[in-house]
């Protein structure tokens, strides 16, 4: 038997989401439970990938199948396709498993030519509205499937209505239209070389083709980046019967969500379209009006709208968004799926329907995003600040942000790449603006309302966002906006504040915003699901303080070279590092002592009651030292100088050649890590003591300390051993002299591969193991992780070369598995060796869920990813 490729709305359901797309999925399921959907068909994802793997060819017996669904349409509506006197017209969709807002390609009135537009006409009795939708048809065809650009059809419409003087489209007569059509032929045919057309068969053919290409698209693609979705899985098509929401004041279309996608509030939420086709709202080209208004102007379609978006909700227990289109008083449902939402809305309404009854606390931790948790990290407006607001527009995505204006995405993304924080203003976003929403900090819109390409998008990336702000006059050739008599031109400094709405002139201070209860709420239930610990990667008291307030248990990484690198300390490390003599390091070690007990002590204090895991001095000493182009600038200008100051020459000449002396051409693969250690012990053994000094203090304060000292960049088992063994000496020394016991442990960095090969050997002198999993994957690829990602990482992601940048997720293939075998083996010699990872994937959703399978103890991240990795490890536990 022939494959199937083509189902009617009524053979499937919502669990075929994987071939059917989401969208058709779910139209069968709303067919299946009775709601008003205009019939149709899907073609399968299925048939997508036969596209692809057959070198864009269509398989055989689709259309076939095709012809048949469009048979029994035909019976259903007693129009038929392609004929005159009652034509059967159609949409034709995109829909993938994962939704891609306005990603792929959509083609509205299917089926129109110079003669079955006559048919609509009569049939419908308005000839205007039929040659208003062939005009729209052949704009959307012409750049989709033949692909004219948008612009040259805007444009001759511009010159229609000003050969008419008229200013809006809806001032255009059947007469224009029909001119207008009469040139949008010409033009395609000027672009192309091909006709517009005629046939329906042909034009069905190539839609469908068309939107299967649109999966390959430049901005689905980066879409498909950004958001993690694969790319073999492919595209559904959706055929369905067209209703219109323009065919006069008795008609229109809107989109609403079941709970405010915003704030998660349990009220419908939404906007409408009096006398509108389906994409006007979507594309924010008409600002709409509030679903509520919808109550006065139809009010039993308002009543019906309300029951039914209740049943879905009920029906998927879950916030649903809802397209909807009304047809001469009678209402349709053209889609529904679950609505995306801000950070906050998720856990609100997650929390809400665990209450509801709903769902269980289970399906609520799965149902929340942990990248989503982020953006309730994000900043808010200083309260104290002064704001000069100067224009308010809809308050589309929340948080607030500050930056230069610009109007074009590419400008956006340029700056950005150069160190600037910019803000995006722009009339409305399309989605090949994408890339510039994702390099702004913020984005800004004169026209759009709350579900506009601008909003959607900016909401899932948790930027701050405002739409509509019809105040703003933007003028994008001279590259400048107007509110009133205020002109503000590219490069000035704007805020706004996505939860209001605001505008602001100039740069406003931004706080750190509050946790919700919610928020603590499901956090709450996380911590009693994860097995996995969660600790933060925090080298002051303060980021020690921020991350036990977001949930961290203890420190898994603190990095005491970031306490070298405070401005007042450099010219004593220097002493240190300078020093000829053993004598003359100590006497400088002896001023850092009591610098790094401070340094120590406050992070015990905020610590009380857990575990500190100190990484002893980890980068090359060179790093401390002046630039070496820097002295010898300096050097040559003191030598020019006749004034000059001999000894001061003499001093910098001998820093230079000491600089030089300590370089090295890989500095990353050169004496670092306990290779300083073991060369410079008394290093090692300042801060050992500062360690135990500090700790002793904290005890006898009735603070409790759990130091793990934690010996960097180990590759053989004598290393730590040696290294050991100076932690022992030194801890007795301090115990003796405070008369205090402190239950400390040593364990070492999991870092280069002969750690992990060898890891049964080092464990015989480790108690924990903490994977560094950023040297890991430098020394595993042997990519240099400082230049890597500027010179070819990115094309190597781009060309897919390697599936994701392995410093930002774990590489699970191949660092993985040395992270599992180090595991393996050091457990297989000290089966309750403690074992964690601290390098940048201990706060990456997916690197979490790894970890949690090779059965680490714990990750460890940086503070404010704390919160994302205790929902991580909460999913990782019940995706098992
Ligand atoms: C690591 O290498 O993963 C690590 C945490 O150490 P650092 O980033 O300081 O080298
Ligand atoms: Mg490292």
């Amino acid at each position: 038997m022939a494959k199937k490729w083509v189902y009617l709305f009524r053979e499937g359901n919502a669990q075929m989401k994987s071939l059917l797309g989401g969208k058709g999925a779910n139209l069968a399921e709303m067919t299946k439970i009775g709601l008003p959907v205009p019939p149709g068909f899907t073609i399968s994802t299925e048939a997508c990938t036969a596209f692809y793997e057959n070198n864009h060819t269509l398989p055989e017996e689709l259309f076939n199948q095709v012809r048949t669904a469009f048979t029994e349409l035909e019976a259903t509506t007693g129009k038929v396709f392609g004929q005159k006197e009652q034509p059967l017209l159609v949409s034709v969709r995109s829909g993938s498993v994962h939704s891609m807002p306005g990603m792929m390609d959509t083609i509205l009135n299917l089926g129109l030519n110079d003669e079955t537009v006559e048919g609509l006409a009569k049939l419908t009795g308005n000839q205007r509205f039929a040659y208003d939708c062939y005009r729209r048809f052949i704009q959307m065809f012409g750049n989709v499937v033949m692909g004219v650009d948008h612009y040259h059809f805007e444009h001759l419409i511009e010159k229609q209505k000003g050969l008419r003087s008229v200013l809006l489209d809806t001032d255009l007569t059947t007469e224009d239209w029909k001119q207008v059509i009469h040139k949008f032929k010409e033009c395609i045919y000027m672009y192309t070389k091909e006709s517009f057309p005629q046939d329906p068969q042909e034009q069905i053919k190539k839609a469908i083709v068309a939107v299967f290409k649109s999966w390959n698209n430049q901005r689905a693609q980066i879409y498909r980046r950004i958001h993690q979705i694969p790319d073999h899985l492919g595209t559904a098509v959706n055929v369905q019967i067209m209703v219109f929401g323009n065919m006069g004041n008795d008609s229109g279309t809107g989109v609403a969500f079941t709970r405010n996608p915003s704030t998660g509030q349990k009220e419908l939420y939404g906007e409408f379209l009096i006398n509108a086709q389906g994409e006007d709202v979507v594309a924010g080209v008409r600002t709409p009006e509030p679903i509520i208004k919808l109550k006065e102007q139809m009010p039993k379609i308002y009543e019906s709208f309300c029951e039914i978006a209740q049943k879905l909700e009920a029906h998927y227990s879950d916030m649903q968004d809802i397209e909807f289109t009304i047809e001469r008083g009678k209402l349709y449902i053209l889609q529904t799926r679950a609505g995306k939402r801000t950070a906050q809305a998720a856990i609100t309404i997650a929390c809400n329907m665990v209450e509801e009854g709903l769902i269980d606390k289970h399906d609520a931790l799965l149902r929340v995003a942990p990248e989503q948790l982020d953006q309730m990290l994000h900043p808010c407006l200083d309260k104290d600040a002064k704001l000069d607001v100067i224009a308010k527009g809809l308050p589309a995505s929340p948080g607030a942000a500050s930056g230069r204006i610009v109007f074009e995405a590419d400008e956006a993304e340029y700056l950005t790449k150069q160190g600037y924080k910019v803000i995006l203003v722009r009339p409305e976003t399309t989605p090949e603006d994408i890339h510039g929403i994702l390099a702004a900090q913020g984005v800004l819109t004169s026209r759009g309302g709350m579900t506009s390409h601008a909003a959607v998008v900016a909401r899932g990336m948790g930027k701050a966002c405002i739409c509509g702000c019809e105040q703003i006059k933007i003028d994008l050739r001279k590259k400048e906006m107007a509110i009133g008599s205020l002109t503000l031109n590219e490069g000035d400094f704007i805020t706004i504040d996505g939860s209001t709405g605001h505008v602001i002139l100039g740069e406003v201070p931004l706080i750190e915003p509050t946790l919700s209860e919610e928020f603590k709420q499901l956090l709450a239930w996380a911590d009693e699901v994860r097995h996995l610990h969660v600790r933060a990667n925090a080298d002051n008291p303060v980021d020690a303080k921020k991350a036990r307030e977001l949930g961290a248990e203890g420190i898994g990484l603190c990095r005491t070279e970031h306490m070298f690198m405070e401005q007042s300390r450099v010219p004593i490390v220097q002493q240190m590092i300078l020093a000829e003599t053993l004598e003359e390091r100590e006497e400088a070690l002896k001023k850092l002592l009591p610098m790094q007990k401070e340094d120590f002590y406050g992070i015990f204090q905020a610590m009380d009651g857990l575990p500190v895991n100190i990484r002893l001095l980890d980068p090359p000493l060179h790093e401390f030292l002046p630039n070496t182009e820097e002295l010898a600038v300096e050097i040559a200008k003191l030598q020019c100088d006749e004034s000059m100051d001999r000894m001061e020459l003499n001093k910098k000449e001998t820093l230079l050649r000491k600089v030089r002396n300590l370089q090295e051409f890989n500095p990353m693969l050169g004496h670092r890590g306990c290779r300083l250690g073991l060369i410079y012990p008394e290093i090692y053994a300042m801060q050992i003591e500062a360690i135990f000094l500090a700790a002793a203090q904290c005890q006898t304060e009735g603070i409790r300390v759990i130091p793990e000292i934690m010996i960097p960049l180990v590759g053989h088992v004598n290393e730590l051993k040696t290294m050991r063994e100076l932690v022992n000496e030194v801890a007795t020394k301090v115990q003796t002299q405070t008369g205090e016991t402190i239950p400390y442990t040593v364990g070492t960095m999991i870092e280069v591969p002969r750690a992990a090969i060898t890891a049964r050997e080092i464990a015989a002198e480790a108690d924990f193991f903490s994977f560094g999993t950023n040297d890991l994957t430098q020394t595993t690829f042997g990519f240099s992780r400082d230049d890597a990602e500027g010179k070819f990482l990115h094309t190597y992601v781009e060309n897919k070369i390697l599936p994701e940048n392995p410093f930002i997720t774990l590489d699970i293939e191949g660092v993985g598995s040395l992270v599992r075998l180090g595991i393996h083996e050091g457990r297989s010699r000290k089966p309750n060796l403690k074992t964690g990872i601290c390098g940048e994937h201990g706060g990456e959703k997916r690197s979490i869920q790894f970890c949690h399978d090779v059965g680490l103890d714990y990750v460890s991240c940086s503070p404010y990813r704390v919160p994302l990795a205790r929902l991580s490890a909460a999913q990782a536990a019940l995706k098992k």
